[in-house]
């Protein structure tokens, strides 16, 4: 966060005591938001700041790992709570990494994560959702000011003299001032004077009480004095005994086990939701999750979760993946679980903890680490468990599941060629076997729904149900009571491109390529008549085809009789390897250079149109019709007309001369 530009623009080289800053106009915003958001919701102060602090023992632990220097002689990482009841003041302080000036000013003055503005945007006013945007956000510091009306951050940096101690006052408005102190002890100290609404904090046997709710499995201990009867106030000249007298009576609030090492027999489903809670920062219970003792030629425990919503970025192109922690003999190392879980599955959350990797284990040591790539593989293939376990058990968490993440696996086929097919059946799609939009299919369903003699599963894409449902290449299919999978996700033309076959059957989208229908039974129980009778009509139209080729040479690659089409004059196929046409527009709308496709068009030659078609003796009249039949065509696949006004122009006409003929 250091190389914020706010951090050069404000600092100067020598604290002035009294300093005064302003704060980045986000953080007033932001400010002033949490006062007035979370009023409701004021006790997730202390998990925040908790968090903050047990953030800084790791960093802390983490570098000591290194240079043990740092630690001075202080080893024991921990979190202090106070309260002082006279001064209406609570203290949480922490004996981490602490922070000097440059970093005070970059860290608790501006918000340097990007991404903040979205947060801002995403914000509805409404408080609910709002506490839920916050803590997924993670702007814990500054929930500070939602119980308090100033407060006084001390903080020193480990490794750094007592004199470089910083200290940060601010009342919310507006702005902040800094000064310089003196601090025997490394680590931040924040205190809160606590407003009046909020007075019920100033009372540890509350606070105790949150911090068992949130803070339990915090791996550092958190101490506050014990709930005995307050000491006997000191006497003058007594202050040293007293600080002795004082510090044996801290407890320990939080019970600080690691809940992953322990035998998952002995750990209750609260538990494993508390601590969800916890460490992966969500107001909500976890949908489900998996734990894991692995042992043998590699030791290490996962516990993973899969959540109940997304992300509000989730499907952000910078979004980061930090949803898993990495552990290393139970010492939490780094959040980076880009190389733990495949991007398709950044919607995983949890912790890995290996006993193989060395302590000291760098972001460059991950990569291509073949430690790291086993439990990669292994932990995708447990999600993939978890996935399948809760679609076969709990279908109505399973459909929760899928609404908010199912657009991420579909990014799999391009991803993990390994497991394509594992992940395909996790899939669901809209379908024409049923009702309404929103009732859906898995592929194993569908394909036990196939018809005899029906080696495909058949699908189409389209920007919409309803363009996907009422497409005019679905015409024969809805005839013949074929079922078509509807896919009108934007990211499925990608993922199909990916995705050739499910269980040996083949992928056949049905508004491309040549379309054979025979070996399906039922599909060709025509009699001789019909079949002679059609083979007739082709032949009529024939020499029509041969005039529409002609008009339409630019703008088609082939006209031809279709054999999808029983009630529309026309539709467009493209070729079995060129992209959809919707898709098409979306990306060229999006700035993209795609090179020209250009479609098929396939004529019904049982159409009335094609008849009125073939008696037309006059050639621009002919020109206005083919021209017509490829725009309609285009427009029913979610093309867009290079001259829709020539269109509506030459439509406009057809019905004047047509309504002239039926006149006279
Ligand atoms: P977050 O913790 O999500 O990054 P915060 O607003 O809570 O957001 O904190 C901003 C930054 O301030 C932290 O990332 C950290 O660098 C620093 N910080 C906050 N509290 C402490 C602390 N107790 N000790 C050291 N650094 C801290």
């Amino acid at each position: 966060m250091s190389d914020n530009p706010q951090t050069d623009e404000n600092a100067t080289q020598t604290p002035v005591d009294g300093e005064k800053m302003v704060f980045q106009a986000e953080v007033n915003q932001l400010l002033q938001l949490m006062i007035h958001s979370l009023y409701s919701n004021q006790e997730i102060f202390l998990r925040e700041l908790i968090s903050n602090g047990s953030d800084a023992c790791d960093k802390l632990r983490f570098e000591a790992i290194e240079d043990s220097s740092l630690l001075e002689a202080d080893t024991e990482l921990r979190m202090t709570i106070s309260v002082d009841e006279d001064a209406k003041t609570v203290t949480i302080s922490d004996n981490g990494i602490g922070m000097n000036r440059d970093e005070v000013i970059a860290n608790i003055g501006t918000i340097a994560k990007s991404g903040t503005k979205q947060f801002l945007e995403s914000l509805t006013g409404d408080q609910k959702t709002d506490a839920k945007l916050i803590g997924q956000f993670g702007v814990g510091f500054y929930s500070a000011f939602v119980v308090a009306d100033s407060v006084v951050l001390k903080t020193r940096k480990a490794g750094e003299a007592a004199d470089q101690g910083v200290q940060w006052t601010s009342d919310a408005s507006g702005g902040y001032t800094l000064a310089a102190v003196d601090m025997a002890e490394r680590g931040t100290q924040i205190t809160l004077s606590i407003k009046e609404d909020a007075s019920e904090f100033i009372n540890a046997h509350r606070l105790r009480g949150i911090v068992k709710k949130y803070s339990d499995h915090i791996t550092f201990p958190i101490m506050m004095m014990g709930e005995a009867p307050p000491p006997p106030p000191p006497a003058e000249g007594e202050e040293e005994a007293d600080v002795v007298a004082e510090q044996a009576k801290l407890e320990q609030v939080n019970a600080a086990s690691a809940l992953w090492t322990r035998p998952k027999s002995s750990i209750k489903d609260e538990e494993y939701q508390d601590f969800y809670k916890q460490v992966c920062n969500d107001y909500e219970d976890a949908l489900t999750w998996s734990h894991n003792k692995v042992e043998g030629n590699q030791e290490y425990t996962s516990l993973l979760y899969i959540p109940k919503k997304a992300p509000f970025d989730l499907y952000d192109g910078n979004f980061r993946n930090n949803g898993i922690k990495l552990f290393v003999q139970r010492v939490f190392i780094m959040d980076e679980a880009e190389k733990l879980m495949p991007r398709y599955m950044r919607f995983v959350r949890g912790l890995v903890d290996s006993n193989d990797l060395p302590l000291n284990v760098s972001r460059e040591i991950l990569q291509g680490n073949k430690i790291i790539d086993a439990i990669r593989g292994a932990s995708v293939k447990r999600v993939l468990g978890m996935l399948e376990k809760l679609a076969e058990k709990q279908p109505e968490d399973y459909d929760v599941f899928w609404k908010e993440f199912g657009a991420c696996l579909k990014e799999a086929p391009g991803e993990d060629f390994g497991n394509k097919e594992q992940v395909a059946k996790l899939y669901r799609f809209d379908t024409t076997n049923a009702e309404k939009a929103g009732e859906l299919t898995g592929l194993d369903d569908y394909i036990a729904r196939m018809k005899v003699g029906q080696d495909k599963i058949f699908y189409i894409t389209a920007d919409g149900y309803q363009a996907a449902k009422n497409s005019p290449h679905m015409e024969i299919f809805r005839d013949k009571g074929i079922e078509v999978l509807l896919m009108h996700d934007r990211v499925d033309e990608w993922m199909m491109s990916y995705l050739h076959e499910y269980s040996e059957k083949s992928f056949v989208s049905i508004a491309k390529g040549d379309l054979d229908l025979t070996a399906i039974e039922g599909v060709d129980a025509e009699s001789e008549e019909d079949k002679a009778e059609k083979e007739k009509k082709a032949a009529d139209v024939a020499p029509t085809i041969e005039r529409i080729k002609t008009v339409l040479a630019e703008t088609t690659s082939d006209v031809r009789v279709s054999t999808r089409l029983t009630s529309s004059p026309a539709c467009v196929v493209m070729g079995e390897h060129d992209m959809a046409l919707h898709m098409q527009q979306l990306l060229k709308q999006a700035g993209h250079e795609l090179p020209s496709t250009k479609p098929v068009l396939e004529v019904n030659p049982t159409h009335p149109i094609l008849d009125l078609m073939d008696k037309e003796q006059d050639d621009d009249r002919f020109g206005d019709w083919a021209h017509l039949l490829l725009d309609q065509a285009l427009l029913a696949d979610g093309g867009q007309l290079e001259d829709s006004a020539g269109f509506v122009k030459r439509m406009n006409e057809m019905f004047l001369a047509l309504t002239s003929t039926s006149d006279k």
